[in-house]
């Protein structure tokens, strides 16, 4: 087992893996730039360094520096959380220069899942369904046109580097097809650096479910069952939940079966989500992510396993304490993502925040690093926390979900709290029917 831990991240997912290392008897060291000296999850570890000014790029983003923390520290292991390092394979492939353990896949599976049209390949390759489309990048306008023509219109044009839903046109004539690839490549090379697309068929009403799985990197893989994100606005995630209420038990058990088999035959290491378009009862591959995701409490509500202990068991060479048949499910859970934002327009909201109160009670569960009086740095994303709650069911859940939203305070700032106690009171949601683009055409008609 690990000495001691370094966590290369900030915020809510800081304060996460350094409650997971506290638990598991191993010293945390944090790193936190200028703007973070008075941040939770600086004030409860073991050390902290800081490690550069407010910009991520000379911070929380500076290899260079994190590994200088480690050295410094005696350090022998890098949780990276979720964004920043967390799916960079440059700085894995580094931090094993320096003996020190990446808390992640290996960099060649980080490598692979980077790139899109590898990924895709893959996945294929694995038994994984993926959505029709090319099959590597597309830069021949007759190729295209036959590629269209041939999986049939709308399509859609994505970027092989892309990320966070950006290089991405639809087309729905072969009139459109020409200016959306153009677009989306010129898009996708401002935005990444590689102008390279690709072509898929689009899904015109799919939700968004994703798998989590675990492999130990010696050929065993487990799912953890899937979350369903299909409420999303500007394609980041507001609302998730386990288990999907579209699924039914024979269609999670098939695509679990297909994940875990997936992770195990590629040697997979340490936590990864796969994720989905469902539609008319099929699943289309879209991406795999190789870390830790934010709606990670959802599938620890319904599994009551510890992710991230999973994961620095993994990673230390414990192997997994779980077989897939050890795994029980049990009730349901959503999480609900608490960003200082403004509520409709969802423009950020930086601030001091005067009182901060929590909910409590059976099944609710509060991540957070923030506190009443402390100040969010206009730097950073705009998550300040997530409200997970968990029920024997969907109904009670929802019913629990409610009342938590009702106790819970954050004054000085806005947040998208409004937006939840909204949505808790709409049919559609009640009745778990929407899909990814319900929330944008809910907002759009509420305006
Ligand atoms: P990114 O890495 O940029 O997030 P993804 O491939 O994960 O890109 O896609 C992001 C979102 O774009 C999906 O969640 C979905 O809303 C939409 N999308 C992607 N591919 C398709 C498709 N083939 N059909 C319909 N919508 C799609």
């Amino acid at each position: 087992m690990f000495q001691k831990i370094l966590i290369a991240n900030r915020g809510e997912i800081a304060l996460r893996v350094l409650r997971a290392a506290k638990e598991l008897g191993i010293k945390t060291v944090v790193v936190h730039s200028t703007a973070d000296a008075d941040a939770m999850h600086v004030r409860l570890a073991d050390e902290s360094v800081c490690i550069g000014p407010p910009p991520s790029r000379d911070s929380y983003l500076n290899i260079h520096q994190i590994v200088a923390a480690c050295e410094i520290t005696g350090a022998d292991a890098v949780h990276p959380g979720y964004g920043f390092l967390s799916e960079n394979a440059k700085f894995a492939d580094i931090l094993a220069a320096h003996h020190i353990t990446f808390i992640g896949p290996s960099a060649d599976h980080i490598r692979i899942m980077g790139d899109k049209i590898e990924a895709k390949r893959t996945a294929k390759r694995l038994g994984i369904p993926c959505v029709p489309g090319s099959d590597g990048a597309v830069t021949d306008e007759v190729e295209a046109k036959r590629i269209a023509a041939d999986i049939g219109y709308p399509v859609i044009i994505k970027a092989t580097a892309g990320g966070g839903g950006r290089g991405m046109k639809v087309a729905r004539t072969e009139d459109d097809l020409i200016e959306a690839l153009q677009t989306a490549s010129t898009e996708a090379g401002a935005a990444f650096g590689n102008d390279s697309v690709y072509i898929e068929k689009y899904l015109e009403k799919p939700r968004h479910i994703e798998l989590q799985v675990f492999g130990d990197g010696d050929g065993k893989g487990i799912h953890l069952g899937e979350r369903d994100c299909s409420l999303q606005r500007r394609h980041q995630k507001v609302w998730e939940e386990a288990f999907s209420p579209a699924l039914n038990a024979e269609e999670r058990a098939r695509i679990g079966d297909i994940c875990a088999k997936a992770v195990a035959d590629l040697g997979y290491s340490g936590a990864g989500t796969i994720e989905f378009l469902y539609e008319d009862g099929e699943f289309y591959f879209i991406e795999m992510n190789t870390r830790l995701q934010v709606e990670h409490p959802v599938t620890e509500a319904i599994t009551g396993l510890d992710l991230v202990h999973e994961q620095i068991r993994v990673a230390s060479g414990g192997g997994l304490s779980v077989t897939q048949a050890e795994v029980k499910f049990q009730g349901h859970a959503i999480e609900c993502r608490i960003n200082a934002e403004d509520p409709r327009t969802f423009v950020p909201s930086p601030g001091t925040i005067t009182h901060f109160h929590t909910p409590g009670g059976l099944g609710i569960r509060v991540d957070s690093g923030v506190y009443s009086g402390y100040r969010i740095p206009p730097y950073y994303d705009s998550l300040i926390g997530k409200l997970i709650v968990h029920g024997r069911n969907r109904v009670e859940c929802m019913m629990r979900l409610r009342r938590a939203l009702d106790e819970f305070v954050v004054d000085g700032i806005k947040t998208t709290l409004p937006l939840f106690r909204d949505l808790i009171g709409n049919i559609d949601i009640a009745n778990g029917d929407y899909d990814i683009h319900w929330l944008e055409k809910y907002l759009a008609e509420s305006d």
